[in-house]
């Protein structure tokens, strides 16, 4: 379906109708900050609440509540009559909501599905409600944060795939003749996240979604920065005890796992990002069989 494009002064029934029904039969993924802040909006610790509210090893809410009229479930955080049960701590997906973001050229865009503005179809009384511009919208929803981890774990997905380069071009591997590191790049390009957890080591899909830090600070800058050392400490101790092509074609392998995971938990196209490293790569000689 194609995606209609907006600007930030494109003027939208923007205000939520408060039906409900943007809470019921959606996909809401989440970074490890988002999973943190629902789980301490819940009183539960990150593991507890992985566990309990999420699917594909805490990257997606689960939708698996009461169903409404449509017969589409709720997500699991929305309590009949009382609506959404976090809403201070809600993720990013559900503050956009209808709308989506992407990043082109570095830049944020903001889009909806399809040609016709998609909560008319489901909540037509919002055409009887004031139109916001999309600025507007974005500032009422406190959407800027949240906009700010998910272009950090942006960052941080790149660095991750960073280190597979690093194994596959800088130790000798890609120049020993190895074909198999691509190759496997390629087929993890079209797993799904639940596909790509199997792939990754259980110490490490924890240490990614559910961290525990040192020093737990709920801000959005002290918490990723405090993430992104830990998985930086975990990385080093990893590249250390590599001694052979096989075990570094291995964490090669699994670290872009780990990339491609976070792609999916924060709406990234994995199967794109793969492809591009993929020629990247090749034009720095490695080679796929
Ligand atoms: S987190 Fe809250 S706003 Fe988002 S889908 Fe769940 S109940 Fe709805």
């Amino acid at each position: 379906m194609q995606n209609t494009v907006l600007s930030l002064s494109d003027s939208l029934s923007l205000t939520c109708s408060r039906s409900g029904t943007c809470c019921h039969g959606n996909l809401v993924r989440l970074n490890p900050w988002e999973l943190m802040r629902l789980a301490r909006a819940k009183g539960m610790s990150s593991k507890a609440f992985r566990d309990k509210y999420t699917r594909e090893s805490g990257s997606v809410l689960h939708f698996n509540g009461l169903p409404n009229h449509t017969g589409k479930s709720s997500c699991g955080l929305y309590e009949d009559g009382r609506g959404c049960s976090v809403h201070p701590a809600r993720p990013l997906a559900c503050r956009l909501f209808p709308l989506g973001r992407q990043i082109q050229n570095g830049t944020a865009e903001y889009i909806h599905e399809g040609a016709e503005f998609p909560c008319l179809k489901e909540c037509p009384e919002v055409l009887g409600l004031p139109k916001l511009t999309v600025e507007e919208y974005l500032v009422g929803q406190e959407a800027a944060l949240f906009e700010q981890a998910q272009d950090t774990y942006l960052e941080i997905m790149q660095n991750l795939a960073d280190i597979s380069f690093e194994l596959l071009l800088d130790t000798g591997l890609s120049e020993s003749g190895d074909t198999e590191t691509l190759t496997s790049w390629r087929k993890l390009g079209v797993m799904d996240a639940a596909a790509l957890a199997k792939e990754i080591p259980d110490e490490w899909l924890d240490a990614l979604m559910v961290p525990e830090l040192e020093e737990p600070t709920g801000e959005v800058v002290g918490f990723i920065e405090a993430h992104d050392e830990l998985l930086n400490k975990k990385i080093q101790e990893v590249v250390t005890g590599l001694t052979t092509f096989d075990s570094i074609r291995e964490t090669a392998k699994w670290m872009m796992a780990v990339a491609l995971f976070l792609a999916h938990a924060i709406g990234a196209d994995a199967k794109g990002l793969s492809e591009h490293w993929i020629d990247i790569a090749k034009s720095h000689g490695a080679k796929e069989s």
